[in-house]
């Protein structure tokens, strides 16, 4: 079975996107307890490294790093275990919540946008990106850097995603590495 319910919402992203294919080199950043890591291998990822602050119990096929991704030497790091760049990058990484609206809504922004800034690093030409957004979306900073650097971007909301909860996901594909300015 899968670890999360947050698997069936890669799953169905998956389902209408199709971003999962055979011998792809994938990062699952926010990986515990593991559900997409699950997801990525069973369908056909070649190579899956997941990345999390908590420890996440071994996925049999994927690799597993436990720290935080904006250490410093992570890309490096993931890079050279993976053997090269990767094809997609997929985020479900949730700050911690104060409490406090302004604050909480600052930090998801934020993990968002340092989320896609790791995903230019160490995607590879053609590569897609899938992050964990909130509210209306994307901000308009974050777009503008999305609509730069892809060539398709999307926003969807996966029916196993709670319809009070405010999260959605971007679903971005055709990485352009020479387009970042
Ligand atoms: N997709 C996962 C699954 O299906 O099992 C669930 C992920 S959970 C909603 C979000 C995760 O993001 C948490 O485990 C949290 O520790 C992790 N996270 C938040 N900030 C992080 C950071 N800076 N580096 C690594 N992981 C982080």
């Amino acid at each position: 079975g899968w670890r999360s319910r947050a698997a069936f919402k890669l799953i169905e992203l998956d389902d209408r996107f199709h971003l999962i294919k055979p011998g792809m080199k994938v990062v699952d950043l926010g990986a515990a307890p593991g559900g997409w890591t699950q997801v990525l291998v069973k369908r056909g990822a070649q190579h899956v490294v997941g990345v999390d602050l908590l420890p996440v119990e071994p996925v049999s096929g994927a690799d597993i790093i436990e720290g935080d991704f904006t250490t410093p030497g992570m890309a490096e790091r993931l890079t050279s275990m993976l053997g090269g760049k990767a094809d997609l990058v997929v985020s479900d990484m949730a700050p911690n919540t104060t409490g406090h609206a302004p604050t909480d809504h600052i930090r998801i922004i934020g993990l968002a946008e340092e989320a896609l800034h790791f995903a230019c690093e160490i995607l590879a030409d053609g590569g897609g990106f899938i992050a964990k957004v909130f509210q209306g979306g994307a901000e308009k900073a974050m777009l503008d850097v999305l609509k730069q650097a892809f060539a398709q971007v999307r926003h969807a909301k996966p029916p196993a995603s709670r319809k009070d909860s405010a999260e959605l996901y971007v679903v971005a594909t055709g990485f352009r590495p020479q387009r970042l300015g």
